[in-house]
């Protein structure tokens, strides 16, 4: 018989927990059930027209060729152009790479700058995949906790104590996936001043949830000017241009990182498609208004699951300020149980709704948080309704 051994590598990491409750809903939606989708993280709209548009043009005038590696020059002007226009900040091309969505490049760069051991401080809750690409690299994940009556904020106390002579980097996102906690420019003022005592550190800011922001101006770490050579942004379209599946990503960085990260990408994929390149330089410099009304669309629901949320006992909420999560603490409901389902931790949560009340969300647990529970608002109106009615039906249930 043939006998293999798959390489150590797959055994240091899991697998997104997020695409794995999409799939376990989509095989319960396959046997006629009711499911709704409340576990993924990607808009519900179509992509705005005006892209779609550019699209069909760059197929005519046939952009059909292998890309560079780090994409067109006319994109990576077009990315310097929006970090300009949206964040009063100055790149040049060979600040940018162009990814195959903003996980590669985030991909690229924690294989870029993370040897074995090194240390690289996260955040908690935190987006599933920083933990795995960390280990991945063989770096060791130094999880921080937040919590929610610090609106899952890190304090600069707690990032000056999580430093050691092995920190690497930092990694995190603002607007926050799953929290939607949203960082201040005061309070990343705070961070950089302990970032400044520690030169050796990168900074990795994912910002792919930058137009989803329903309190107030996004800001990034890396304006304030001393320190913006060490930090690495990461953003994206496929959240605030609803083009998920166009799989387009870019960060900006020195020349150093964005030339290693471009240096791995053309050994994994090279340059990513042509259509979605071509189609990305008219969405960062067109009008943003299709964006802005997604967003609007984006806050009633918002405003909605906040109220339907609030109405069940035992969900202790955060109000998010970005993204389109919520992600309550559902600790109360550890220990109970509706006569057949015993409930002990965020897993068996997230399982008991899916089975029983036919909605799907994400455990806490993949985000480093095992006391919580995320569920998206990016689905329709009425299907939140229905979706936090069967909840409510659900936990009252649970004794
Ligand atoms: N960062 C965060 C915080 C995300 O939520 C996602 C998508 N879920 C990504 C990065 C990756 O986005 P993409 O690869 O689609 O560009």
């Amino acid at each position: 018989m043939f006998t293999m051994q798959l390489s150590s590598l797959l055994s240091r990491f899991a697998e997104p927990e997020t695409l794995k409750m999409a799939k376990l809903g989509r095989e319960l939606r396959a046997k006629g059930v009711d499911v709704i989708d409340l576990s993924l993280g990607e808009p519900d709209f179509d992509t705005p027209e005006h892209i779609k548009e550019a699209a069909k043009k760059a197929i005519d005038d046939n952009w059909s060729h292998y890309t560079p590696v780090a994409g067109y020059a006319d994109l990576r002007e077009a990315v310097c152009v929006k970090f300009k226009r949206d964040n009063n900040l100055e790149y040049k091309p060979e600040n940018i790479v162009v990814s195959t969505g903003a996980k590669q490049s985030l991909a690229n760069v924690i294989l870029a700058l993370v040897d074995e051991g090194d240390e690289v401080i996260i955040p908690t809750p935190y987006w599933v995949t920083y933990s795995e690409l960390v280990k991945i690299a063989r770096g060791k994940v130094v999880e921080v906790h937040t919590t929610t009556e610090a609106g899952f904020k890190l304090t600069p106390a707690q990032l000056e104590k999580a430093i050691t002579p092995k920190t690497k980097a930092f990694l995190f996102s603002s607007p926050c996936n799953p929290s939607g906690a949203v960082y201040t420019k005061a309070e990343l003022e705070a961070l950089a001043v302990v970032f400044r005592k520690h030169p050796g550190i990168v900074i990795l800011s994912d910002e792919i949830y930058e137009y989803i922001n329903f309190t107030g101006k996004h800001e990034s770490i890396a304006q304030f000017s001393d320190l913006k050579d060490r930090v690495v942004i990461i953003n994206g379209l496929s959240k605030g241009f609803a083009m998920t599946g166009w799989r387009l990503g870019y960060i900006a960085a020195n020349p150093e990182i964005a030339k290693a990260c471009e240096k791995l990408q053309g050994q994994f994929t090279s340059g990513t498609n042509s259509i979605a390149q071509k189609s990305a330089v008219v969405a960062l410099t067109a009008d943003l208004t299709p964006s802005f009304d997604m967003v609007k669309e984006f806050t009633a629901r918002r405003e909605r699951t906040l109220q339907l949320v609030k109405a069940i006992p035992g969900l202790k909420c955060f109000e998010p300020q970005g993204a389109f999560y919520i992600f309550p603490d559902v600790s109360y409901y550890y220990g109970k149980s509706d006569g057949t389902t015993k409930i002990t931790n965020s897993a068996d949560f997230s399982m008991y709704l899916l089975n029983t009340a036919h909605v799907s969300s994400v455990m806490g647990d993949a985000f480093g948080e095992p006391a919580c529970v995320r569920f998206s608002f990016a689905n329709s109106m009425g299907n939140i309704e229905k979706a936090w009615a069967r909840i409510k039906d659900a936990l009252a249930r649970l004794k």
